[in-house]
């Protein structure tokens, strides 16, 4: 016997988490504002609530996955949530998931974070290696681990329910940065007699090659150490990034993207870096 779970907000996520729910055999019942999009998942075996709160009603596991924060107070307003095992899997902030865990807890649920790394393709495809960081309720992660592990892998990141939106932000917030080198990287090239197509493997098994150097940072942060063993010295590196900005000049791209970057590298370096790796960047962002 597979155990029920209660669905809340069927737009391309949820729809997603609850069709891999239902083919996998465990008793659904969902909920949605616009009810035209539970048509097609009670034709699958759904069962249908009219109302949020009928919804909450039904079953003890109770996963939201709504536009925003915002969306989550207005849709379980009325509903009542005492004895209930609430996941939230609505992207919002580590500060906003923090007050929706007190919130839960005020009104009697067990409270589960989740930070979704995946898009609905991914979801129920297990060898496409996406992923739910969770964090909140140990007990409600324990109890239900099984369930929460069929639409996507789970990775329970602790009890303070802001660190599975904080790891989230973390990792699409580096990610944002990659994109933001390789359109630099694409941007100088796009004016020549250079195939795109045969840049981006290129680019791809670099980006690839120099993704473990995250590994080294971490080392340095835990220990303080930020000089022991560089090979890439920040005065060398400084040196070298007048000839990144020419290039830029050079092939008619802005350096917008790039700069910034540069300018705190070279601010580190003022203050005395010169033997560091990048590593001492960070110290420079954290306020
Ligand atoms: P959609 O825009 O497809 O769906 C939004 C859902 O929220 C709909 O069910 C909508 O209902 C509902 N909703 C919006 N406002 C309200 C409200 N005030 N009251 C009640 N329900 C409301 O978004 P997704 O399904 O793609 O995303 C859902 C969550 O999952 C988001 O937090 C998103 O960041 C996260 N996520 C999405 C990913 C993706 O690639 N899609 C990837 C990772 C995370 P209605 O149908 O009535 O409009």
């Amino acid at each position: 016997e597979k155990s029920p779970v209660s669905l809340l907000g069927l737009g391309a996520m949820g729809t997603a988490l609850a069709r891999t729910w239902l083919a996998a055999g465990h008793p659904l019942t969902v909920w949605n504002r616009t009810p035209a999009r539970t048509t097609l998942l009670a034709a699958h075996g759904a069962e249908v609530a009219d109302s949020a709160a009928e919804a909450v009603a039904a079953h003890a596991l109770v996963v939201v996955c709504l536009l925003d924060d915002a969306s989550v107070e207005e849709a379980l307003a009325g509903t009542d949530l005492a004895g209930r095992d609430l996941v939230n899997l609505t992207t919002c902030t580590p500060a906003q998931a923090r007050d929706r865990a007190e919130w839960a807890h005020e009104r009697g649920a067990r409270y589960l974070d989740g930070g979704i790394m995946a898009v609905p393709p991914m979801i129920g495809v297990p060898a496409a290696g996406g992923y739910v960081f969770y964090s909140g309720s140990r007990e409600l992660f324990d109890r239900h681990q099984e369930t929460l592990a069929v639409p996507a892998g789970t990775v329970y990141v602790g009890r303070d329910a802001g660190f599975a939106a904080l790891h989230d932000m973390a990792l699409l917030s580096a990610m944002y940065g990659m994109f933001a080198g390789a359109a630099h990287a694409f941007a100088l090239i796009r004016k020549e007699d250079i195939d795109p197509v045969s840049l981006a493997p290129l680019l791809a098994d670099w980006l690839v090659a120099m993704a473990p150097a995250v590994h080294r940072t971490a080392e340095r942060l835990r220990t303080g150490d930020y000089t022991q063993g560089v090979v890439s010295g920040l005065a060398m590196q400084v040196a070298g990034t007048p000839a990144f900005l020419s290039t830029a000049e050079e092939q008619g791209v802005s350096p917008e993207l790039i700069r910034p970057y540069f300018e705190l590298m070279r601010r580190r370096l003022a203050e005395g870096g010169g033997e560091e790796d990048l590593t001492g960047v960070i110290d420079l962002l954290v306020r």
